[in-house]
């Protein structure tokens, strides 16, 4: 830290993205990309878009946000296009959160939100998931927080249905409650059909992992007029730039192909079963994942043990060193050509590790 660095940052633990090595080709399964191309259709768009590239982009994302608003039923004034859906989040702690609404979150989350509490200097409170990793709703009944609430969460893949989401929404009427719909597409209840409903309400979700488009950074929030009103206050104070005209080609070219995204997520649904099934039959233990990814721990292994065996053979999955779940390892579902490998390699750890016992 240098001498200059401001007071109110200087005791900030920065979020640690997952690992983008660049050195030597791993077997990528650690960030919850999606294995397969953005769609021929984006790539078209976005390198048209780059020849235009001397022009400022469009603040208002006018086309994206017309054609997101028609495939989704909203309207143009619920939506506000972030740079990835980590912006919308912290737009959301910027205009949302202080001294006297504090935040709220699982113990077991996506890793950003803290970081943004702290950055924004808002006090918050970590709620227990239950034994099983679930969150249990009563905790947020009539929290009197600002809710942040990842569904399906993140790093246990573990979706709450709809109608809990709607239960914890109708009960902090005073409080606003953001869902944060990152891994949604593949297989879980958007609450986008309740924002017509609760003025409380502000959904967002990403074209990083069902639409391919991770290095774009795409992302959204969903939400009654006023609250995009208040987040676009917050943007037009921050960057009224924000997402650059090549991203917002791509995600317009990403919405047209709409069969790719369907079948892209079904493929990864099936080969997250196929995933999960293999685990299984290996000995491990994995929660109920309706996402892009798989939370597993193996009664034999360590998890930062299985972690590091695994990079040394060239696959990369993601470990996480908080207490609660450091013998699991979150592994993104790839191609069955990547998971081939994964599975692979884990026998061969596994045998390593029973004839060394
Ligand atoms: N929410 C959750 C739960 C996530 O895992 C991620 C991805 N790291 C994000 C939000 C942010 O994704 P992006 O900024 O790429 O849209």
């Amino acid at each position: 830290m240098s001498r200059f660095f401001s007071e109110k940052y200087s005791r900030l633990t920065p979020y640690t993205p997952g690992e983008q090595p660049r050195d030597r080709r791993f077997v990528k399964l650690n960030t919850n990309e999606s294995p397969y191309a953005p769609s021929p259709k984006a790539r078209e768009y976005a390198a048209k878009a780059a020849q235009k590239l001397q022009l400022y982009c469009d603040p208002d994302c006018t086309a994206l946000t017309a054609k997101l608003g028609g495939l989704y039923g909203i309207g143009t004034e619920n939506i506000l296009f972030t740079n990835g859906s980590d912006e919308a989040l912290n737009f959301a702690f910027m205009a949302f959160c202080d001294d006297s609404h504090p935040a709220v979150f699982p113990d077991i989350t996506y890793g950003f939100y803290p970081v943004f509490a702290d950055l924004n200097g808002v006090p918050y409170e970590k709620i227990p998931l239950a034994e099983d990793f679930t969150v249990n709703v009563e905790d947020y009944l009539g929290v009197g927080k600002t809710v942040f609430l990842a569904n399906p969460n993140a790093p246990t893949g573990i979706a709450l249905p709809l109608s809990a989401i709607e239960r914890i929404v109708a009960s902090n009427p005073g409080s606003i409650v953001i869902i944060d719909e990152a891994y949604v597409d593949f297989g879980a209840e958007s609450a986008v059909t309740l924002i017509d409903k609760y003025d409380n309400l502000i959904v967002t979700q990403t074209f990083s992992k069902s639409r391919s488009l991770a290095g774009g950074r795409l992302g959204m929030a969903l939400a009654c007029p006023a609250l995009i009103r208040d987040l676009n206050t917050v943007k037009y104070s921050t960057n009224p730039y924000n997402v650059n005209s090549v991203t917002q080609a791509a995600g317009l070219g990403a919405l047209e192909d709409a069969e790719y995204f369907a079948k892209n997520c079904a493929e990864i649904i099936e080969n997250r079963a196929y995933l999960t099934g293999n685990l299984q039959k290996l000995g491990f233990l994995t929660t109920d994942s309706s996402t892009n990814f798989v939370f597993a721990r193996h009664p034999d292994l360590d998890g930062g043990r299985l972690y590091l065996a695994l990079k040394e053979r060239g696959v990369l999955v993601r470990h996480f060193t908080l207490s609660r779940i450091r013998d699991y390892n979150r592994i993104t579902v790839g191609t069955r050509e990547q998971l081939d490998i994964l599975l692979g390699h884990i026998k061969d750890i596994l045998e390593e590790a029973h004839e060394n016992c």
